[in-house]
């Protein structure tokens, strides 16, 4: 029997902890036990808790494009009894750029065509009829994804955990893995929760991931924790707004995102930050506003609600998954970034099947995802 440890219970950890408990067809995979620790009370409290729910296929570092494409099957019909719910309903993103913009749109338009070719660039009249709280400004530039789409991400959670669960699966929450110790072929490992031994370790822990990694004694990989602020407002269309697309600035200086009688705001901001759990700054609400009024006719004045959640980047903005060359029990699963519950069914497969010496998806090109790149 291989134990193997998962750390961390956001959506990386659920995601991968069913991946390696289940074989590719969805049944138990036999001689292997894992477990998932979470440091806090509930699973999720992090940067999954807190993120802005939308799938797009034209989004993040080029390298781990592939890991949405391989992901896609799992969103569009998730194998049997994990969900009863859809986990996608449809919304188009519409990015939008002014005439100092065209670099930002060229690129877009550019890197969409190569993920999916119902990306196009629409003009101002149809732009206006999809988005109509958009203002109407002189030179302004659109690009359509239409097939980019809402995702239930406390749906797909739930669906890793049942998943797991399902194949015999523990979870430890308010379990912090605090040191990890080379044991014989393995690892001796001290928890919060008293200690553990397993002969794989796989650091799923987000912000946290060099943390882990410091924990056991292999090098880190330069995380990045980046924070993003959230927060909502109320649609001055009501419901009637429900139906439109996420808008967002070609050069990420903010987006909208409708949300049944509310729009969801971002000024898409990047501010390092310690791994910490993070809250909004009022001055990154404020520039938010200021951006989000000059663009739009919403006509912010007030705040309903506001978060923060930490967006954590690899030096190259990709993901870094599987076995460090120095530790081969030790698995990486980190810098999910911007991109981490859209990529998670694929990344999450990759991830096990690296883990587990087993073929990877064809479509995907190790290179830009395996920590030997930062060694
Ligand atoms: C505002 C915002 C908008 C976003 N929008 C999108 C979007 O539209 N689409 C998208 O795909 N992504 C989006 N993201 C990114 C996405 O949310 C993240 O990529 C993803 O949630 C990261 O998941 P994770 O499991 O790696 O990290 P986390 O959810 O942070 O989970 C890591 C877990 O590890 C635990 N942990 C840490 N150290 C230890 C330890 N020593 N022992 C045990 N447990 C430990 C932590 O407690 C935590 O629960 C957004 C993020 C933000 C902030």
């Amino acid at each position: 029997m291989t134990h193997i440890v998962v750390v961390g219970g956001g959506i990386a950890g659920v995601s991968t902890a069913w991946a390696l408990a289940t074989e590719p067809d969805g049944r138990p995979r036999p001689g292997i036990d894992v477990t998932l620790v979470e440091a806090e009370v509930t699973l999720a409290h992090h940067t999954t808790g807190r993120s802005a729910a939308q799938l797009i296929e034209n989004y993040g570092a080029l390298a781990l494009r592939p890991l949405t494409a391989t992901s896609l099957p799992f969103f569009r019909e998730p194998p049997p009894g994990l969900t009863d719910a859809p986990l996608l309903t449809e919304r188009a993103l519409l990015t939008v750029g002014g005439p100092h913009q065209a670099e930002a749109i060229e690129r877009n338009l550019a890197e969409g065509r190569l993920v999916n070719p119902t990306i196009v660039e629409i003009d101002r009249a149809e732009a206006r009829l999809l988005a109509p709280f958009l203002r109407d400004l002189d030179g302004q530039r659109y690009v359509l994804e239409p097939e980019s789409a809402d995702i239930d991400v406390a749906g797909l959670h739930q669906a890793f955990v049942r998943g797991f669960r399902l194949a015999g699966g523990t979870i430890a929450t308010a379990t912090r893995l605090d040191t990890a110790r080379p044991d014989g072929g393995g690892w001796r490992i001290e928890t919060t929760d008293g200690p553990r031994t397993a002969e794989i370790i796989v650091n799923a822990a987000g912000a946290w991931g060099d943390v882990v990694a410091a924990a056991a004694g292999v090098a880190p990989v330069g995380l990045e924790p980046l924070r993003r602020t959230a927060f909502m407002v109320r649609s001055p269309w009501g419901h009637d707004s429900a139906g439109w697309p996420l808008v967002a600035d070609a050069d990420h200086a903010w987006y909208v995102k409708p949300d049944g009688a509310q729009f969801l705001c971002s000024p898409a901001d990047e501010t390092p930050s310690d791994p910490v759990d993070a809250r909004p700054e009022e001055v990154d609400v404020a520039v938010a506003i200021d951006r989000i009024n000059a663009a739009t006719s919403l006509g912010i004045r007030a705040v309903a609600s506001s978060w923060a959640g930490l967006r954590t980047f690899a030096p190259d903005r990709s993901m870094v998954l599987g076995p460090d060359p120095d530790h081969p029990g030790f698995v990486w699963c980190v810098g999910q970034g911007g991109t981490g519950i859209q990529t998670a069914p694929g990344a999450a497969r990759c991830c096990a099947a690296l883990a587990l010496g087993d073929a990877v998806d064809d479509r995907i090109e190790l290179a830009g995802l395996t920590v030997d790149r930062f060694r």
